[in-house]
C-alpha cells in the first residue's frame, strides 16, 4: 500500500534552484496590456505569418520560421505603451527591417516594440505598465503598425524565432481583430525583408 511518505519518496527530486526559477518565470502569471493607446487593435501580420518571406531573414544565422512577432495596426503618432512594468534596456535601430525599436526588460523576460517614430524614454528608465514609450512611425509603402513581441526566460535566440514568443495569449485587450482575407489590409504590400547584414546584432 502506498503511504503518503512512500509517494513522496517516489517523486523525482527537483533542485531548489529550479523550483525558484519556475515560480519566478511562470508565463501564466504574465499580464500584458495592449501596447497602444487604443482600446482595440487589428492585426496586420500575425505570429508566424508568411514563413516564405521570413526565411531569408536570420537571427544569429538561423533562418526565421515565420513572422517573429505581431504587427498591430495603428495610426501614425499613436502612443506606444509599456505592456508591463520593467526597465528600458535598449533603444536602437534594427538593420534588417524592424526599424527603430525599444526593448524593455521584465522579471520574466523582455518585450520588444519596433517600427517606432519618436522615442520618448531613455535607456535605463524604469517604466510602469501603460507608460508611453514612443510614438508609431508613418511608414512608407506599408500600413502604419507596431511590431510587438516578447521573450520569456529562459529563451533561445537560435530557435528559429529569435527567442521570441507569441504575445497574444498574454494580451488583455478589449478586442484584437485577427487578419481576415476579406477585410485585412494587404500584407502582400509589406516590403521584402532584408537579409541580415553579416555580424549584425539583432534586437
Ligand atoms: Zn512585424
Amino acid at each position: 500500500m502506498d503511504s503518503a511518505a512512500d509517494h513522496k519518496k517516489s517523486m523525482p527530486m527537483r533542485p531548489q534552484r529550479y523550483l525558484q526559477q519556475s515560480s519566478q518565470y511562470e508565463p501564466e502569471g504574465i499580464v500584458l496590456i495592449l501596447p497602444l493607446e487604443q482600446t482595440e487593435a487589428s492585426v496586420l501580420q500575425g505570429w508566424g505569418a508568411r514563413p516564405d518571406n521570413h526565411a531569408p531573414q536570420t537571427y544569429n544565422g538561423i533562418p526565421l520560421k515565420g513572422h517573429p512577432g505581431v504587427d498591430l495596426l495603428a495610426a501614425p503618432n499613436t502612443p506606444v505603451l509599456a505592456a508591463a512594468e520593467g526597465r528600458v534596456v535598449e533603444i536602437s535601430r534594427d538593420p534588417a527591417g524592424l526599424g527603430f525599436y525599444i526593448k524593455v526588460e521584465h522579471l520574466w523576460g523582455e518585450s520588444l516594440y519596433a517600427q517606432l517614430g519618436t522615442i520618448l524614454v531613455e535607456s535605463g528608465q524604469h517604466v510602469q505598465q501603460g507608460d508611453v514609450l514612443a510614438r508609431t512611425a508613418a511608414l512608407r509603402n506599408v500600413p502604419c503598425h507596431l511590431h510587438f513581441a516578447v521573450r520569456f526566460l529562459p529563451y533561445n535566440r537560435f530557435d528559429g524565432w529569435g527567442g521570441f514568443s507569441d504575445p497574444t495569449p498574454f494580451l488583455y485587450v478589449a478586442e484584437l481583430i485577427q487578419p481576415d482575407e476579406e477585410t485585412a489590409p494587404d500584407a502582400a504590400g509589406l516590403p521584402e525583408l532584408l537579409v541580415e547584414p553579416p555580424n549584425a546584432r539583432r534586437p
